[in-house]
């Protein structure tokens, strides 16, 4: 038995599953989960001594690749300083200060520790602002697991939420809508049955958590426009795209200004941080300045900045680590397109970016139904023998692969070539 394997024997008999976050079992794929003991650039190493080219970068955080030694030191120092104080320190106000100079869109910003947190208080804001309850959310995106955004997907949630998970009551959900990606008859039935009711209409830029499902030209601005005519705010959930898609995330990339915008994963480098932020007008209405109740014990972790801040000023210095990191990676999804073509599957390659996704089906992939033509035992096959071959993917045909800026040219051929071989 491997080490992972023995380790995985222990880990189920006292954490659900094995795992401290579902994504992490390999239980769809049919397999167990690799237990990563190390990682360096773009390389994993599992208990084991195998080695990984990493395709998943902590779900999205590393994208100067793992131990960086710029963030890495930045850490280690601020570490000597102290772990945590619960007081006000001048790592914040870096971080603020650095959030609200990246994003347009941001005068003031606050700091919490998951994208979950960002995003439900977002939420609890844009109701508090506007004074209205119900939300408008997309099939198959995905907001963290507060109750209110754990909704079902589908046709059956278009007039009232129905719950996702067990635990979550319908009164948690019955303010949720839900709307179909890139389909904007589909909102705007929401706004003209209860407009005035209508709080927020919260959207991934780019659907990640469906695979990776671009934005038609002309959803994000017709959303846009939804929420300017109905008094509603659009919320932009930049967890995966916010500083990946370009230092300004999708807002730049797509020029859109959304009212509110949530981060997680890249903002804390590898830490445990989320942020929302927004116009000064509507973030004073968070508590201690306004009522908007929202708090955090380890908020604003003084290590947790010193990661996000090391990351954020490399990121801001070095534009071109973004131009060369968006050519490799469009190049590398349109060779993999290529290589099915070559063999001739019928499979959709989307991307956007750094973010892409095998879709092993042939109908065009523009939201949550169509994503779900994918054939995922097909998927499973591949999954496998990526990863016994030394390439680590998510292991749902669901989820975006994310490109590093530590992903050399090697790498990508490298993976290519694993890629050619099992189309073969
Ligand atoms: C990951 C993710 C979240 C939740 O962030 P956590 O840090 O896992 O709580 C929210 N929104 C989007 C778009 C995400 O990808």
């Amino acid at each position: 038995m491997t080490k992972s394997e023995t380790l995985f024997q222990r880990a189920v008999k006292v954490m659900p599953g094995g795992v401290n976050s579902p994504v992490r079992a390999f239980g769809s794929i049919g397999a167990s989960p690799k237990f990563i003991k190390s990682a360096e650039g773009a390389y994993l190493y599992d208990e084991d001594g195998n080695r990984y080219i990493d395709y998943i970068g902590s779900w999205g955080p590393m994208i100067l690749g793992h131990g960086q030694p710029g963030v890495l030191d930045c850490v280690i120092e601020a570490c000597k300083r102290g772990l945590s104080f619960g007081a006000a320190t001048a790592p914040e106000v870096e971080m603020a200060e650095l959030v609200c100079e990246l994003i347009p869109s941001i005068e003031m910003v606050r700091m919490v520790n998951s994208g979950t947190e960002a995003v439900m208080s977002a939420i609890r804001l844009a109701r508090g602002y506007t004074k209205r309850n119900k939300i408008i959310k997309f099939t198959g995106c995905y907001h963290g697991h507060s109750d209110g955004l754990l909704v079902k997907a589908g046709s059956g949630a278009m007039t009232s939420g129905i719950p996702d998970s067990l635990g979550v009551p319908v009164g948690c959900t019955q303010d949720t809508l839900s709307a179909d990606y890139n389909n904007l008859d589909s909102v705007k039935g929401h706004f003209e049955r209860c407009g005035e009711e209508i709080a927020a209409v919260i959207v991934e830029p780019v659907a990640a958590n469906m695979g990776v499902v671009p934005p038609k030209p002309g959803f994000l601005e017709g959303l846009r426009s939804l929420c300017d005519q109905y008094g509603a705010l659009l919320i932009f959930d930049e967890v995966i795209t916010g500083f990946r898609l370009g230092i300004c995330g999708a807002q730049g990339y797509y020029g859109i200004k959304p009212d509110l915008t949530t981060f997680g994963k890249i903002i804390g480098g590898g830490m445990p941080v989320g942020a929302y932020g927004g116009s000064r007008e509507i973030m004073e209405l968070v508590a201690p300045v306004g009522g908007v109740y929202q708090a955090g014990t380890l908020s604003g972790n003084p290590v947790a900045m010193a990661a996000g801040i090391a990351q954020l000023m490399i990121l801001k210095e070095h534009p071109e680590y973004y131009v060369q990191l968006n050519e490799h990676a469009n190049k590398f999804y349109q060779n993999i397109q290529e290589i099915l073509k070559k063999s001739g599957r019928p499979y959709r390659v989307n991307h956007v970016g750094s973010l892409g996704c095998l879709y092993f089906t042939d109908t065009e992939v523009v939201d949550y139904e169509s994503a779900k033509t994918s054939d995922t035992k097909a998927f499973t096959d591949y999954c496998n023998y990526m990863i016994g071959h030394g390439v680590y993917l998510a292991p749902s045909q669901f989820e975006a692969m994310f490109l590093s800026m530590a992903h050399t040219e090697e790498m990508l051929q490298e993976t290519l070539k694993i890629i050619e071989e099992y189309f073969q």
